[in-house]
């Protein structure tokens, strides 16, 4: 069990064989997050029994992560916090920013 802190909160990041191992209601999601109780879940297979590669189980975190950033941030009465587009979108901008280099323009 892992833990990391999204705006000051303690969460615990857990990665069973597969998602349905730890909530059965979530079968078939590739990872998901429950804000309210602090946790994050991250497969280490997908729903066909195949093993997930490390950069996609990464994509999944940073995906849940951001989810928990809109709902901590005070957002989650938005609607927001659950809104898949608006959380790929975000995904997306990061990644963008994070691997282009396009910050690189200042130095
Ligand atoms: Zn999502």
């Amino acid at each position: 069990m892992k833990k990391i802190l999204i705006v000051h909160k303690p969460y615990t990041i857990l990665e069973p064989e597969y998602v349905k191992d730890v909530c059965d209601s979530m079968d078939g999601a590739a990872a998901y997050c429950d804000c309210a109780n602090k946790l994050i879940v991250v497969p280490l297979k997908n729903n066909e029994g195949e093993e997930l590669t490390n950069g996609y189980r990464l994509e999944l975190l940073e995906h849940e992560i951001i989810h928990c950033l809109i709902y901590e941030a005070g957002y989650d009465g938005t609607g927001w916090s659950s809104d898949e587009k608006l959380v790929e979108m975000i995904r997306f901008i990061s990644e963008y920013i994070r691997t282009t280099g396009v910050l690189g323009c200042l130095s």
